[in-house]
């Protein structure tokens, strides 16, 4: 057992913190203030390395791990959550394809993912409920050799800037009447498909979250990524896995935000002739940013451990997911009364620390889906 990044980690760590002061933190207020999504950012966050950094190099990627993808989203989303959204949507799409996409599919878009000059998406929400999966309604049906689909995709991570979008659909029913749920990759100017409403959202602003609209979009047949039948249970393992480690990771850095502001804060406000620092009570409140911070951290770096390790992760992210976004929801309000008005002026970060850590919660899965599939594996686990 060992709790240290090696040498190398904690250089590519040091590297991802540098680009992100650089490039990210100086405009991340702007972004998230105008919802602006830095799209011309991607090729450079590409040639860094960080889209397909778990990605084998045969397909254009770094050939690390998720132990390094998720330190680069922790150190994005240090500073700007959104672009970690936007980041880690297009990997859930890298995902898709590099798990269940024939060599040919990895060979066409990998490469082209990696470098940042194509945008990915995974949808799988629909206005019928993204917790309720096998009630999804949006249809492909193949005729003469060419998927034709039809549907409405909601609440969807780079709606509008996807160039190559993976979607489930439902493509058929079995023997009990249960509907067949299958993968497909639909791309950007294709006909009959088009991004509808953008939406306007409480936090992740900078990442776009929007509708997707299949009105008769026409796609080769091999444009199916894995078998007819898995799609479903591919975009529930790529959400299960890369999709919440990466929500944990946008936690883990709202939560070092919150720890840095409240420690800067406390020592430079001045209150009966000294900083607020001396006063238990704040002490308290640094003290409990600094532990939901550490158990987050660990359950994150663990489960992204045993996913490079092979071992199946759900019930890990689940339970680091969870974890991270209660524990960032309620670090960024201990931050905010910590600092009493301060606390609420858009001046400093607070503000946007809940709103994002608030908007992570119900992403990739709600708290109350992830208690159903902690407790599901525990009964497993720990009966007798
Ligand atoms: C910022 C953002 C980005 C997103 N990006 C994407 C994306 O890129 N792709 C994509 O496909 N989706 C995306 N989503 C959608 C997200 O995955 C869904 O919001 C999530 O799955 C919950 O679905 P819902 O919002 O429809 O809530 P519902 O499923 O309608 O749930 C409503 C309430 O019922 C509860 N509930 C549901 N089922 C149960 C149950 N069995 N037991 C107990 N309680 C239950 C829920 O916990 C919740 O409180 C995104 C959402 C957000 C907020």
């Amino acid at each position: 057992m060992n709790f240290h990044f090696t040498e190398e980690q904690r250089l590519l760590k040091e590297a991802f913190d540098d680009f992100v002061k650089q490039e990210i933190a100086p405009n991340a207020a702007k972004w998230d203030e105008e919802d602006y999504c830095p799209v011309e950012l991607f090729p450079k966050i590409g040639e860094l390395g960080i889209l397909g950094i778990y990605v084998p190099e045969e397909y254009g990627g770094s050939g690390l791990g998720h132990v390094e993808r998720v330190m680069a989203l922790e150190s994005i989303a240090r500073h700007s959550p959104g672009v970690a959204m936007f980041v880690f949507t297009h990997q859930l799409g890298i995902s898709a394809i590099l798990d269940y996409g024939t060599e040919e599919q990895k060979k066409k878009y990998l490469p082209l993912l990696c470098s940042g000059e194509k945008i990915g998406g995974l949808a799988t929400t629909e206005p019928g409920g993204g917790s309720d999966v096998a009630g999804q309604k949006t249809e492909a049906v193949l005729k003469d050799g060419k998927w034709h689909l039809n549907g409405r995709k909601c609440f969807i991570t780079n709606s509008h800037v996807a160039d190559y979008t993976i979607l489930t659909a439902k493509t058929g029913v079995d023997d009990k009447g249960r509907g067949i749920f299958s993968a497909i990759l639909v791309e950007k100017g294709t006909e009959g498909f088009a991004p509808g409403r953008k939406e306007h959202k409480l936090g992740l602003r900078g990442s776009v979250t929007g509708e997707l609209i299949l009105s008769g979009a026409v796609v080769p047949e091999e444009n199916l990524i894995g078998t007819v039948g898995n799609g479903n249970a591919a975009a529930l393992k790529v959400i299960g896995e890369v999709g919440r480690a990466s929500m944990t990771a946008i936690c883990v850095g709202i939560l070092r935000g919150c720890l840095e502001e409240s420690v800067k804060f406390a020592n430079d406000r001045i209150l009966y002739g000294k900083p607020i620092s001396k006063l238990q009570a704040i002490q308290f409140h640094i003290a409990e940013n600094r532990l939901d911070y550490e158990a987050a951290n660990l359950l994150l770096y663990r489960a992204a451990c045993l996913k490079d390790e092979g071992v199946p992760t759900t019930t890990e992210f689940g339970m680091a997911k969870h974890f991270g976004t209660e524990a960032a929801s309620r670090a960024a309000k201990r931050t905010i009364e910590l600092m009493g008005a301060y606390g609420v002026i858009n001046e400093y970060p607070t503000g946007r620390f809940l709103r994002d850590a608030i908007t992570s919660i119900s992403s990739g899965g709600t708290s109350e889906i992830q208690r159903i599939i902690i407790a599901g594996d525990t009964l497993k686990k720990y009966g007798s």
